[in-house]
């Protein structure tokens, strides 16, 4: 999972605290009540190494997990214990049934043809293949709609040879509590339920939880909380951060009063100060449209961003530092500490799901806090 260097070369340093996210997980499982708390390990764990996330989860008890395509399936199933579930949000792709089958995955049907495709594999295998169905109840995006449900309910052979291990839908508007959205959507959920066969459901994810019991059903599924981002728009979080990225100067210099810094030179200084240059880029997943916005740490004191960033640097206004506090070599925080996620995230005009989820592959990741089994945490 690491990258070939070490640490003394690395340009950047991704510390990911899997003590935090078991805490997270935890927190979200108590407040799921009854119900039981997955965990949504797509994109890699959100960025952060679904190889190290997924047995630490199951480690806390976790055995209910989420990807979204086959392949992460894949490489996750041998990771976990024999009696945990991997689901496949995205379901299989026409053909790809038996390798379902072959790994031990169970795919989440979102259509009439998946199911079908699921079916006749059934059929062919002269055996009952357990599936997640999806039911879509207002975001038009993955699930059964209403009207194939109807036509299901009215087809006896339309289950045949599937055993529905659960029945979920996905809320469009769960982070904003107020939404009518969500009780518009709890409400096709039930409908929808009772023109299946009985099996437990699933609607919440993340911010779900924190709608309340009414949404909680036999399982949520958060992702985003177990890695530290808020659930509730513009509310105090509950949940641990999880993530420091702490990047390195290459060079330190000496600039005077309207210098120029950056592709266009779209920042000119003000006052003679100092430019430190780090090795953290849009190709790191450093979002361009944070240029001349945010703030890296050195400690306590602020280093403003300034000029646009570029591939593989990002440069600072270091005025604030005595000459020589900052060299090459030394680190600067970009995420943790004082540089909250979803702050972060915010200076780009993004979310830390898409930072999350950007974090490049140049950074050297190093996984702390959590030990599964008699195995020493494998980085
Ligand atoms: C990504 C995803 C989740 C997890 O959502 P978070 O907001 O990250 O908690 C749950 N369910 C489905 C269907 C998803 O696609």
């Amino acid at each position: 999972m690491n990258t070939p260097h070490d640490e003394a070369s690395a340009g950047a340093i991704l510390t990911i605290d899997l003590g935090a996210i078991v805490a997270n997980w935890r927190l979200l499982q108590g407040r799921a009540g009854r119900a039981a708390c997955a965990a949504v390990l797509k994109a890699d764990a959100y960025g952060l190494g679904a190889a190290q996330v997924g047995p630490a989860l199951a480690a806390a008890g976790c055995r209910q997990f989420f990807v979204a395509h086959l392949d992460e399936a894949i490489a996750l199933r041998p990771l976990l214990p024999h009696d945990a579930s991997v689901s496949v949000l995205h379901g299989p792709m026409p053909g790809s049934e038996p390798a379902f089958v072959a790994h031990g995955v169970r795919p989440v049907l979102n259509s009439r043809a998946q199911l079908d495709g699921w079916r006749a594999l059934a059929h062919r295998l002269d055996r009952e293949l357990e599936a997640v169905v999806q039911v879509d109840t207002g975001m038009a995006r993955l699930g059964l709609a209403p009207e194939e449900l109807r036509g299901l309910a009215a087809d006896p052979q339309a289950w045949a040879g599937v055993r529905i291990g659960l029945v979920m839908s996905h809320l469009a508007c769960a982070d904003e509590p107020a939404h009518p959205a969500n009780a518009a959507q709890r409400r096709r959920f039930q409908l929808a339920r009772r023109l299946l066969p009985a099996a437990p459901a699933s609607l919440a994810n993340s911010s779900g939880i924190f709608l309340g019991e009414d949404f909680h059903f036999d399982l949520v599924r958060p992702g985003a909380a177990l890695y530290g981002i808020a659930p509730v728009t513009g509310a105090p979080s509950p949940l641990q951060p999880v993530l420091r990225l702490d990047a390195r100067v290459i060079q330190v210099r000496h600039v005077e009063a309207g210098t120029a810094v950056g592709y266009g030179a779209s920042w000119h200084s003000e006052r003679p100060t100092r430019i430190a240059t780090v090795a953290v880029g849009y190709a790191d997943g450093w979002l361009r449209s944070g240029s001349n916005r945010g703030t890296a740490w050195f400690g306590d004191v602020p280093l403003p961003l300034v000029g646009r960033v570029s591939m593989d640097t990002i440069t600072l206004d270091a005025g604030a530092l005595a000459e020589g506090e900052l060299q090459p070599g030394m680190a600067v925080t970009l995420i943790g500490g004082r540089a909250g996620l979803d702050a972060v995230a915010a200076d780009a005009d993004s979310i830390a799901y898409e930072l999350l989820t950007g974090l490049g592959r140049r950074y050297t990741r190093r996984h702390v806090g959590a030990c599964h089994g008699a195995s020493p945490v494998a980085t």
